[in-house]
């Protein structure tokens, strides 16, 4: 039964509760975890409860047969802030945590045979594009050259720390960022810079299609997402060893040595809130008191599920959605020579796939499709001579469509596709199949209507109106992860813990 807004509340007291002050987290996703070492680390006793059996939310593992999937995540971007979660508690990261450097990073599958290859080095880069596409060295040199400016810019500003706090206006990056804002590229979408810059289609697309790592449509987005491609061009785009659900597992370990308990197939019910302070959390019908509480959970879902007697930030929720996707995992019983570990077979008209998927909310005849294969990296991931894979889609968020319907009919052109572009049969080879849809990435990760970046990254003033890290009407009520400040992605969601974890220390104070 729910609770008028301002009675007292009976509290159960927490078995595990010592003296001092204490904290849930709501979910274990990256953020989460995250969240939590950091919050020990301040001396915080911390309490994580995740809905699902495994930590990881969208970085969960699935295990069918003999092959091991990534449920979500398979490109790991920056993963100096994972190193820094080890640092922070004088640990060695590499005795915990391994990764490599992919070079190239993924290659691009067009209709007609073309085929581009991301590498590292810029010049080589160039120099593959000049080849395979009439781009010239020169562009892509340049796109490089803008996304860096603009990382300097708004690295600091957008990234670092909270942008709903006034006073974290008023410093020299800031500034900096505010006097060159034109070189940002805020005001221009990507598809317009990128059409402008390369004058080639295929090169336009490929630089494009980066935008979908956000869930973002790059005929609206600001340019300035163009970053997404810098950071894994120029940044590096590394392979976790062991796959990304071995990241989760490294840092789950990490945060139970730095003594945080986590409860997993434990729901939090309720945030429990009195006049206008966080009380606790209800789990199994019990009130748990807490000093704070910090929501993993998608900001959506966390009022619209969680604190349901409280007054919502209607302008932020209500803000349009990201996208979702539909993914195929299939074990193949054969390998595909022509494959590498990061795939992406292009549409033939990428307008007309963002048009359907973010205007018109539903799916194009003619799909781009990423298929990852984490057998190309760990052998183990699949029985030898076999391969895993990881085939995604991009497809709008659920909005009640028939997706039985959609994925019989997506299957369909997602074979005929790939049997088109790599001229070998597909279909007779899928050995075990298991499918995921915008229905059920809400079921298992709580992300409202199935988004998978929270809202959407599309507009001009996106940054600004994703939820903050902390609530402005209820003290002691934190948020972290991809649905709020700064965004979504694994880095992202590290660093939204980082800043959360910083107001926490700063306002706080015992
Ligand atoms: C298919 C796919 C591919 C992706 N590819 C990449 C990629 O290649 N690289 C990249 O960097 N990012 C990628 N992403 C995005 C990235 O996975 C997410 O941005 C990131 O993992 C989100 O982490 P989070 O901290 O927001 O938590 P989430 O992963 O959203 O987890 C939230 C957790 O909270 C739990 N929870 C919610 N409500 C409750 C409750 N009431 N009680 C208890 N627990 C609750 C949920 O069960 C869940 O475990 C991808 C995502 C998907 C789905």
């Amino acid at each position: 039964m729910d609770h008028p807004p301002h009675a007292p509340i009976a509290f159960r007291a927490d078995p595990s509760s010592r003296p001092g002050r204490n904290c849930a987290i709501v979910g274990a996703g990256f953020a989460g975890i995250a969240a939590a070492i950091r919050l020990a680390r301040l001396g915080y006793r911390v309490t994580v409860f995740e809905a699902n059996a495994m930590p990881g939310g969208k970085a969960a593992e699935w295990r069918i047969g003999p092959y091991r999937f990534d449920m979500g995540p398979t490109i790991l971007t920056m993963p100096g802030y994972v190193d820094e979660l080890f640092d922070l508690c004088g640990e060695d990261p590499r005795d915990h945590f391994n990764y490599a450097q992919l070079d190239p990073s993924s290659q691009f599958l067009f209709e007609d045979g073309t085929v581009v290859r991301m590498y590292a080095d810029p010049e080589r880069l160039a120099d593959e594009f000049a080849e395979r596409t009439t781009a010239n060295r020169a562009s892509v040199l340049e796109f490089l050259r803008r996304s860096k400016v603009k990382r300097e810019l708004t690295d600091e500003v957008f990234l670092q720390r909270s942008l709903h706090r006034i006073r974290n206006y008023f410093n020299k990056p800031t500034l900096r960022g505010v006097l060159q804002f034109r070189k940002v590229e805020a005001f221009t979408s990507m598809a317009r810079a990128n059409a402008a810059l390369f004058r080639d289609a295929k090169a336009a697309a490929i630089f494009n299609q980066y935008a979908s790592y956000h869930g973002a449509d790059p005929y609206a987005a600001p340019a300035t997402l163009n970053l997404i491609a810098y950071y894994e061009l120029a940044l590096g785009s590394f392979s976790a060893k062991g796959g990304m659900h071995a990241v989760v597992k490294a840092l789950v370990a990490l945060a139970e040595r730095q003594g945080v308990a986590f409860r997993f197939n434990t729901r939090v019910e309720r945030i429990l809130v009195e006049r206008g302070h966080v009380r606790g959390v209800q789990v199994n019908n019990e009130r748990i008191p807490f000093d704070l509480v910090v929501s993993n959970a998608d900001a959506h879902s966390t009022y619209h599920r969680l604190l349901t007697d409280q007054p919502r930030p209607n302008r932020t929720l209500d803000q349009p959605r990201s996208s979702s996707v539909i993914v195929f995992y299939w074990g193949m019983d054969r390998t595909y020579p022509a494959l590498q570990l990061n795939n992406l077979l292009m549409s033939g008209d990428g307008r007309a796939e963002y048009d359907h998927i973010f205007n018109k909310h539903r799916l194009f005849e003619d799909p781009s499709i990423y298929l990852h294969v984490s057998a190309k990296a760990h052998a183990s991931d699949a029985p030898p001579g076999h391969e895993n894979w990881f085939v995604m889609v991009s497809v709008p968020h659920n909005t009640g469509q028939d997706w039985d319907m959609l994925i019989r009919a997506t299957r369909q052109r997602v074979v005929a596709k790939l049997e088109r572009m790599l001229k070998a049969p597909v279909e007779p080879h899928i050995v075990r199949e298991h499918v995921m849809d915008p229905r059920l990435v809400e079921e298992l990760t709580s992300s409202a209507f199935g988004a998978i970046f929270g809202s959407s990254s599309s507009g001009v003033f996106a940054s600004f109106l994703r939820h903050s890290n902390f609530s402005r009407k209820i003290k002691g009520l934190y948020f972290c992860g991809g649905s709020v400040h700064p965004g979504p992605s694994i880095p992202l969601c590290l660093l939204s813990a980082k800043i959360t974890t910083d107001l926490i220390a700063k306002r706080e104070r015992k």
